[in-house]
C-alpha cells in the first residue's frame, strides 16, 4: 500500500511532481501513463526513495519515507522494482542474480535461497536458463529473470517502470503474461507501462499523469471509453 499527501519533488529549480495525492490500497493494481517526461518515473522511483521528495508525505506499508536511513532499509525490502533496462548484476548467473538479496538482506542460508530462486525461475518459465549469464539471455529471458530477482524477495509491493518498453514486439507477449500471472498474487502492483491491453486486463486504475501532476484516474473502462479531460483523450488518440 502507498500513501502520498501533497507530496511535491523538484530537480533543482524544476517543479518535477507537483502536488501529488493518491492512495494505493494493499493487492491494488495501478497503471500509470502519461506522455515522456510528465514526471512517471520520479513518481514510482520516489516510493522507494530511489529519488527524494521535497515536501509532503510519502507512507509505503505505513512506514514513511524520510531522512530515516532505517525506514528506507526497511521500505527497500518489501519493494521491489523491475527497471525498463532489466538491472541485472551482469557478473552474477541467473540463478545468483535471484539469491543475492534473499542470502543478504533476508539472511535466507544458501541451500533454502537456491530452492526459493529455484521456484521463481519456474513459475517465469526460465529454469533451464539458471546457470547462464544476463548477457547470454533475450531481453524477455532478462526480463522475466528481473521479475523474478523481485518476486524472490517476497515483496508486498513491486513498482514496474516501463519493463516491456525496450523489448522487441515478439518477447514483450512473454513478459506480460507474467505480469499479468503476478495478479493471483496478493501483491500491490504500480506499473508505468503504455501497454493499455495490459491495463484493461489486470488494472484496477488507470492513473494519467502530465506535466509533473496527476489529471486523470479511474477503473480501465470508464478511463479508456469516458476519459473527463481534454488532455487524457489526446493522449488516448494518440497512443491507441
Ligand atoms: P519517460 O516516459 O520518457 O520515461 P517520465 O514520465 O518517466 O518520462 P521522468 O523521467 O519522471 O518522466 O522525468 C520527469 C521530468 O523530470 C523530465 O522533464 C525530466 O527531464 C526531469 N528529470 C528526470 N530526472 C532528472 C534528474 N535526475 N535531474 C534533473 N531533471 C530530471
Ligand atoms: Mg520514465
Amino acid at each position: 500500500a502507498a500513501e502520498l499527501i501533497d507530496m511535491n519533488k523538484w530537480y533543482g529549480q524544476f517543479h518535477a511532481l507537483k502536488n501529488i495525492n493518491l492512495s494505493v490500497k494493499p493487492g491494488e493494481r495501478v497503471v500509470i501513463c502519461g506522455p515522456s517526461g510528465s514526471g512517471k518515473s520520479t513518481l514510482i522511483r520516489c516510493l522507494n526513495r530511489l529519488e527524494e521528495h521535497q515536501s509532503g508525505q510519502i507512507i509505503v506499508d505505513g512506514i514513511e519515507l524520510n531522512d530515516n536511513l532505517k525506514n528506507i532499509n526497511q521500505v527497500r525490502q518489501e519493494v521491489g522494482m523491475v527497471f525498463q533496462h532489466f538491472n541485472l548484476y551482469p557478473h552474477l548467473t541467473v540463478l545468483e542474480n535471484c539469491m543475492l538479496a534473499p542470502m543478504h538482506v533476508r539472511k535466507q542460508p544458501k541451500n533454502v535461497a537456491m530452492e526459493n530462486a529455484m521456484a521463481f525461475l519456474e513459475r517465469v518459465k526460465i529454469s533451464e536458463q539458471a546457470h547462464k549469464y544476463p548477457s547470454q539471455l533475450s531481453g524477455g529471458q532478462q526480463q522475466r529473470v528481473a521479475i523474478a530477482r523481485t518476486l524472490s524477495m517476497g515483496p508486498k509491493t513491486i513498482l514496474f517502470d516501463e519493463p516491456t518498453s525496450a523489448l522487441d514486439p515478439e518477447m514483450i507477449k512473454e513478459v506480460l503474461d507474467v505480469m499479468v500471472s503476478l495478479v493471483d498474487e496478493n501483491i500491490t502492483m504500480i506499473c508505468v507501462t503504455h501497454e493499455m491491453g495490459f491495463a484493461k486486463r489486470v488494472a484496477d486504475r488507470v492513473i494519467f499523469m502530465d506535466a509533473g501532476e496527476i489529471i486523470e484516474e479511474g477503473p480501465p473502462d470508464t478511463f479508456f471509453n469516458n476519459p473527463k479531460s481534454a488532455r487524457t483523450q489526446q493522449f488516448l488518440n494518440q497512443i491507441l
